[in-house]
């Protein structure tokens, strides 16, 4: 196991934030208790994380951020991601309190806090989304906030998921050696390809979305829940039946297969299906809010709790007659007849409802 020095973790850090837009001239970093980074890499004192529990918090602003902290106000969560990863609120503060995950800091930007490094980006991601929310939703209607009672269980659920396998994944622990079979290798490996593209076209963050290919009649691949979409392996792809759901004992598909099932179930036309977490698709979902343009046709399936039979039926029920679906206060969904037709699918969408919220 390679021990990276502090130094190289904020490298690493700093990389990742620049090239999400997500970096700020006067960004604070922790990469552990004791070692925090101003933006240029020099070692900064500072009290501003002194109340953090958690051994990682970064200090920084995205587009939608900068704008938001000249005037901000608390930020409810009103999609599931922000509620797993935030709880009920990110309050102002001009520094996080104990217990705070994040808070929004006046005239600099919004402090994160996290376990491991693909958390702290992950964090980021979802702030950086809520802020773009509380700036441009006004333009297509008003965000609805998920229930206190239900982001608490939300987080809860969050915490505890994803604690043992990111934690050692970040620790650079070793997965141990694979012994099952990976049939359809090539279909695995366009699965986990198409994975990879989630995140290169910034449709996700960390682990959240899914992506699922027909074998055949009887069958499809899905992948893994929440392991990183860097680390799945073929083997850890898998493969589900269609009639009734089941997969071989030992596996952990993903959380929403059912709502994937019940697409392959109804449409023999469709042979892959992709989840993400977009920005601007999410504001619409944060809403709501059906997207429709001349181009686009994605109406708003209505509210069930992730993975749940009600948001696998509701948003199954939006794709017997569509392509794509907005989830409420959850994200999107496309479909089609392979993988790249359903992820340019999401990526236009993306396009289209960031292009209706920047409208002036
Ligand atoms: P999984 O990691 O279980 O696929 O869940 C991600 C997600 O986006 C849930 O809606
Ligand atoms: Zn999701």
């Amino acid at each position: 196991m390679t021990q990276l020095s502090v130094q190289e973790r904020f490298s690493s850090v700093r990389a990742r934030l620049e090239a999400l837009g997500l970096w700020d001239a006067d960004a604070l970093v922790r990469i552990a208790p004791g070692a925090v980074f101003r933006a240029a890499g020099e070692p900064a004192e500072t009290n501003l994380f002194s109340a953090v529990s958690a051994p990682m918090a970064v200090l920084t602003a995205g587009r939608y951020a900068r704008e938001f902290v000249r005037k901000p106000h608390a930020l409810h969560a009103e999609t599931d991601d922000a509620a797993q990863m935030f709880g009920v609120r990110v309050p102002v503060r001009t520094s996080p309190r104990r217990g705070d995950t994040a808070c929004i800091v006046p005239d600099r930007g919004f402090v994160v806090t996290a376990r491991f490094e693909n958390e702290l980006i992950a964090a980021c991601i979802l702030l950086e989304k809520l802020c773009m929310t509380a700036r441009l939703s006004h333009r297509i209607g008003a965000p609805k906030a998920l229930s206190a009672p239900l982001c608490l269980m939300e987080h809860a659920v969050y915490m505890k998921k994803y604690s043992r396998p990111s934690l050692a994944a970040a620790r650079g622990e070793e997965s141990a050696p694979e012994t099952r079979e990976a049939p359809d290798l090539a279909l695995r490996e366009s699965v986990i390809a198409y994975g990879k593209k989630l995140a290169e076209n910034r449709l996700i963050q960390a682990t959240w979305g899914n992506v699922s290919a027909r074998i055949d009649e009887n069958r499809f691949l899905i992948t893994p829940s929440g392991v990183d979409y860097d680390r799945i392996r073929p083997e850890d792809i898998v493969e589900i039946r269609i009639s009734d759901g089941s997969f071989a004992a030992g596996q952990r598909p993903s959380s929403e297969r059912e709502m994937h099932r019940l697409v392959y179930a109804q449409r023999g036309d469709i042979r892959a299906v992709i989840h993400t977490h977009s920005a601007a698709l999410q504001t619409f979902a944060a809403c709501r809010e059906s997207l429709r343009t001349p181009e686009i046709d994605a109406p708003c399936a209505s509210y069930g709790v992730s993975g749940s039979k009600k948001l696998a039926e509701s948003a199954s029920g939006v794709l017997r007659s569509h392509d794509l679906c907005i989830m409420a206060n959850h994200g999107f969904i496309a479909v089609g007849a392979d993988l790249e037709t359903a992820l340019s699918r999401a990526v236009a969408a993306e396009n289209a409802a960031k292009r209706l919220l920047e409208a002036e």
